[in-house]
């Protein structure tokens, strides 16, 4: 396991003088300013990294390829995936204008769609040196560091980094081949965990365990403190995870809400991602640490589709579709599941706009988890909820720092017919909605964990106090 995914903090001299990076999230917090994430490894442990990698005669591509969906497959030689150990990563975040970041990235930078390889130099008496937020690992704070100049890789270096950290050669399936993988899924009632700011959404077996997830996340850097302590999630069954994005607050929660005494288990499952191109070396690290525990990785064929259904064994059906977006948020994979009362259908989104699922949604769904925790929406209207039982889901942490959920999102979907009970007039997330709304947490003064809750499909399910699998988690289900 790389260091940088582990909650331990590392020494606090560890910033890098130089670091190999990839933008990986850009978001707007007032009119004029942008958080710009990038996703960095020090350019010493990449060089390595990347003379081991030349020498080797085996790629993660390979060992990918390698794997069979009933998960026997040759394991890797535990020494080979131990070169991503030493990888020395990190996320650096700045605080940049509109202007500012024009320049120093480009006119992409607005879209997240730039897939450019960059070379950044970091600490003191740097030139010109702004200042920028470290975090070594995904949980520690931060440390604080003058951001030098932010300049493209050389052609010659930038593609062999692209080479070693990327999926280019991992095999792809279609979302048609996944019937094997998720035949044990049920879909009795739907957990939407309250994980801090990010995403975690588990399907339940009648009275059991989660069967599926979709996503798996958690605050991390910046909202790290957004993150419930003491959680564990559910992991009595082997549930596949699908895993809507690469952004780390989707899949994050992997490891923080992994029981202390069995940390890889979520790793050991079935992991059903998208094929992405513009990621960076932490996210390859990560999906290097499932090989590495014995899981299995299935990537999905870019491109904008609809899976076919996919039926359970419960007689309910799933269907996968992947956004039509030109981000990483805007291709992830939602997923549509359909009751066997056809009429009745939940939706997870991810941090996919309806505006890129839109030719595929149904008019009406009893259960929606709302686009991207709550963020500005784009142009197409939210569908509308079912009647007489329907229920909007928003995942955020409290207090996060990009003001999710947005009042635009809640006028949104008011508009579109949804009760938003208390938070329908002033858009006050400060309070507990009630109404159709289900959200994870309330902002200040109160800054309070709302914990999971559940969606049915009828009508509301009784929370349940205690793990509805029999208590060797503690995801309990709270509110309804
Ligand atoms: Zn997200
Ligand atoms: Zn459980
Ligand atoms: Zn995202």
């Amino acid at each position: 396991m790389n260091p940088h995914f582990n909650n331990e903090r590392r020494h606090p001299g560890d910033i890098p003088a130089r670091v190999y990076a990839r933008l990986d999230s850009v978001e707007q917090i007032e009119e004029q300013y942008l958080v710009i994430g990038i996703d960095t490894v020090s350019a010493d442990s990449a060089d390595r990294f990347m003379d081991r990698a030349l020498s080797a005669d085996w790629s993660l591509g390979d060992l990918i390829a390698r794997q069979r969906p009933d998960g026997v497959g040759e394991p890797p030689r535990p020494d080979w995936l131990g070169m991503y150990h030493d990888l020395a990563l990190g996320q650096l975040e700045i605080l940049l204008t509109r202007e500012e970041a024009f320049f120093a990235f480009g006119p992409d930078v607005f879209s997240t769609q730039s897939s450019d390889w960059l070379e950044i130099e970091l600490g003191p008496g740097l030139v010109g040196a702004r200042e920028g937020l470290f975090y070594p690992t995904l949980f520690a704070e931060a440390l604080s560091t003058p951001v030098g100049r932010i300049s493209a890789a050389q052609p010659s270096l930038a593609a062999s980094l692209q080479q070693a950290f990327s999926m280019k050669s991992w095999p792809r399936h279609s979302p048609d081949q996944l019937g094997p993988y998720l035949q044990a899924t049920q879909a009795e009632i739907w957990a939407v965990y309250d994980i801090g700011q990010g995403s975690a959404n588990g399907l339940l077996a009648e009275g059991g365990p989660v069967t599926l997830m979709h996503d798996i996340g958690c605050g991390v850097y910046r909202n790290a403190k957004t993150r419930p302590t003491g959680l564990v999630l559910c992991h009595s069954g082997p549930a596949p995870i699908i895993l809507s994005h690469w952004d780390t607050d989707h899949w994050a929660g992997a490891r923080a809400f992994a029981p202390p005494g069995d940390r890889e288990v979520f790793l050991q499952r079935t992991w059903i991602a998208p094929y992405d191109l513009t990621i960076g070396p932490r996210h390859i690290a990560f999906a290097a640490s499932i090989l590495e525990a014995g899981g299995t990785l299935v990537i999905l064929e870019p491109g904008a589709w609809k899976s076919n259904p996919i039926v359970l064994s419960d007689g309910r059906s799933l269907t996968l579709i992947q956004g039509s977006g030109h981000d990483r948020n805007g291709r992830g994979i939602a997923l549509e599941v359909t009751d066997r009362s056809p009429h009745h259908r939940w939706l997870m989104t991810g941090d996919v706009d309806y505006e890129y699922l839109a030719p595929h949604l149904a008019s009406n769904y009893v259960g929606v988890a709302v686009p991207h925790h709550g963020a500005r929406p784009m142009g197409a209207k939210p569908p509308r909820p079912s009647v007489p039982y329907a229920r909007l889901a928003y995942s955020f942490g409290p207090d996060n720092s990009f003001a999710h959920p947005r009042a635009e999102s809640l006028a949104a979907h008011a508009a579109q017919g949804w009760d938003l009970g208390a938070w329908a007039t002033a858009h006050d997330v400060a309070n507990v909605a009630g109404g159709e709304v289900l959200a994870t947490a309330c902002h200040a003064p109160s800054s309070t964990h709302l914990r999971a809750a559940v969606i049915g499909w009828q009508w509301p399910p009784v929370p349940k106090p205690l793990p509805p699998c029999g208590a060797t988690c503690s995801a309990a289900l709270h509110q309804s």
